[in-house]
């Protein structure tokens, strides 16, 4: 989920956060306790031609996308291709999209979703708050856990857990872990998509943006959306980007079907869904077509 902003900014953006990543790199050697907190992503070089119209066969506007490098909790670095508050993985991008392969029939493309796009139904799945310590945060967390399980009613189920740092994170099962740090860029969080039937196995939240994530409300909607990105849906108006005030589809994204998501508003211009690209955070909740994208994909249980 992004904060509205114009499109013109999007440079000074990138340019700032060039800066904000040397400004972080001098921090990191004088103050060692805090280096989980800084900003770990690393801009890299542009990206091709070939991968601009990969990309575009994720729904990522290729002029929109950027390639960065992030080091994760186990302290392994991996190049990722970040679109919006979405990234995948630069060695997991083939995969991704072998279900757009024009020849396949609908049947294959389909199963191709189910081995590469999407989580593993029928099972419980455990999520980590890594120094969530407001009793707000707290809550808004155990919310999204709440609603996932009690509203979406899919096969899965969410167990929560909460940790206070690095250390007690890394000793901790987990599928999804959602950690607090310093973000570039104007958005409230990025998340991991699904790959080869495990969920996006981070969500990071902007640490810069907690003044508009101070309430549990408010929190909790960026969580609800973030956690569905994890388990693969897309923004419910990824073709236009209605609610960033653009309104216009990319024509390189205009032929892609996204991910297919059963039962659900294929339209990629719906603004009644948690999903929206961007947005002022109102409290809102899981909508119909949230419930029915979730259970199309997952099943209802
Ligand atoms: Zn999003």
């Amino acid at each position: 989920m992004k904060v509205l902003k114009k499109k013109s900014e999007t440079n000074i953006v990138h340019s700032l956060k060039i800066i904000v990543f040397i400004v972080s790199m001098g921090l990191l050697f004088s103050c060692e306790t805090e280096e989980f907190s800084q900003q770990e992503e690393i801009p890299l070089s542009g990206l091709t031609k070939q991968e601009q119209i990969d990309v575009a066969k994720l729904g990522f506007r290729p002029g929109e996308t950027e390639k960065i490098k992030v080091k994760g909790a186990d302290g392994v670095t991996k190049d990722y291709y970040l679109y919006s508050d979405m990234k995948v993985p630069v060695s997991a991008l083939k995969d991704l999209i072998a279900y757009a392969d024009e020849s396949l029939s609908k049947d294959e493309s389909f199963k191709l979703t189910r081995t590469y796009n999407t989580a593993a139904g029928n099972r419980r799945y455990n999520v980590v708050f890594v120094g969530f310590e407001p009793g707000f945060q707290r809550q808004a967390a155990g919310d999204m856990i709440w609603l996932f399980n009690n509203v979406l009613r899919t096969t899965i189920r969410l167990d929560i857990k909460f940790v206070n740092n690095q250390q007690q994170l890394e000793n901790t099962p987990r599928d999804i872990y959602i950690d607090i740090r310093n973000l570039g860029g104007d958005i409230f969080a990025i998340s991991d998509v699904p790959f080869r039937s495990k969920p996006g196995e981070r969500i990071s939240i902007n640490r810069k943006k907690m003044n508009k994530m101070s309430t549990r409300a408010n929190l909790r909607e960026v969580l609800m959306h973030e956690i569905l990105h994890t388990f693969g849906m897309n923004h419910s108006d990824w073709r236009t980007n209605r609610s960033c005030g653009v309104n216009i589809a990319d024509p390189s994204i205009e032929t892609i079907g996204a991910v297919p998501i059963g039962g659900a508003n294929a339209s990629g211009n719906n603004l009644d869904s948690i999903m929206l690209a961007c947005g002022e955070l109102v409290g809102r909740g899981f909508m119909p077509d949230d419930i029915a994208s979730m259970r199309g994909v997952y099943g209802f249980k």
